[in-house]
C-alpha cells in the first residue's frame, strides 16, 4: 500500500501530466480512498489548469522588431562594404589593365620596339606616367564619390 508521503511527491506531477501511466494509476487509486491526497491533488490540478491558461511570455513589444531591424542595418552595411571592396578591386584592376595595355603602345609611339627596354626618360615616358597617375587619382575619386553617393541614398530612404 502507499503512503501519503509517497503519494504526495507524485501528486505536483501527476496533476501536470508528467507521470508514467503506473504511476498515474497509483495516485488515482490513492486518492480515490484518500481525502486528504485528493483534495491536495485538486488544488495541483487547480494550479496547472492555471498555469496553463497563462499566456505564453512573448517578448516586450517592439524589442523583436528593433532586433530585426538591427540586423538589417549590419546586413545593410556589410553589403554596402562589400559593394564598395568591389568597385575598389575593379577600379583598380582596370587601371592596372589599362596601364599594362597602353605601356607598348606609348612605347612603340615613342620610339619603336627597340626602346622598350631602355630606362631614358623621355618627355613622352614622363607624359605617359604622368596619365596614368591620373587615371588612378579619377579612379580613387570615382570610386569614393560612388561609395559617399549610395551611402546618402540608403540614409535617404
Ligand atoms: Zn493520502
Amino acid at each position: 500500500m502507499n503512503s501519503c508521503d509517497d503519494i504526495r511527491d507524485l501528486l505536483s506531477l501527476a496533476a501536470a501530466g508528467a507521470l508514467d501511466p503506473d504511476a498515474d494509476e497509483r495516485v488515482s487509486r490513492h486518492a480515490h480512498d484518500c481525502a486528504a491526497c485528493a483534495a491536495e491533488l485538486d488544488n495541483w490540478q487547480l494550479l496547472a489548469r492555471g498555469l496553463r491558461r497563462l499566456p505564453t511570455p512573448q517578448p516586450a513589444a517592439g524589442v523583436v522588431e528593433r532586433a530585426r531591424a538591427r540586423a538589417e542595418l549590419a546586413f545593410g552595411e556589410e553589403a554596402e562594404q562589400r559593394w564598395n571592396r568591389n568597385v575598389l578591386a575593379f577600379l583598380i584592376a582596370f587601371a592596372w589593365t589599362l596601364t599594362v595595355l597602353s605601356w607598348p603602345i606609348v612605347r612603340i609611339l615613342s620610339g619603336g620596339f627597340a626602346s622598350w627596354f631602355t630606362t631614358r626618360l623621355t618627355p613622352t615616358w614622363y607624359a605617359f606616367a604622368g596619365l596614368t597617375a591620373l587615371g588612378w587619382v579619377a579612379g580613387g575619386i570615382a570610386a569614393m564619390v560612388l561609395a559617399w553617393h549610395q551611402r546618402r541614398e540608403r540614409r535617404l530612404a
